[in-house]
């Protein structure tokens, strides 16, 4: 079966509706060093396993949301 997404306003849709946006990075941190930084923007975790990450629903109601999945079953624990 295809991945799909349960997006809070639109229910369960077909992963093609939606646009990958990465992992959910970690906000700056006032101090935070310009390599830590650096790291916190442009290199990401990308571990085999679950990961939270960001999805917009371009073909649906135009809002991004946040999602747990298992990297290596694509499957979708939690959505918000
Ligand atoms: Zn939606």
């Amino acid at each position: 079966m295809a991945l799909r997404l349960s997006c809070p306003n639109c229910g369960s849709r077909p992963f093609t509706e939606f646009w990958f946006g990465g992992e959910l990075r970690p906000l700056y941190r006032e101090g935070m060093s310009p390599e830590e930084d650096y790291r916190r923007l442009w290199l990401p975790e990308n571990a085999a396993g679950r990961q939270t990450e960001r999805w917009f629903h371009h073909a649906g109601c135009r809002r991004w949301l946040t999602a747990e999945r298992d990297t290596v079953t694509n499957e979708i624990h939690v959505v918000h």
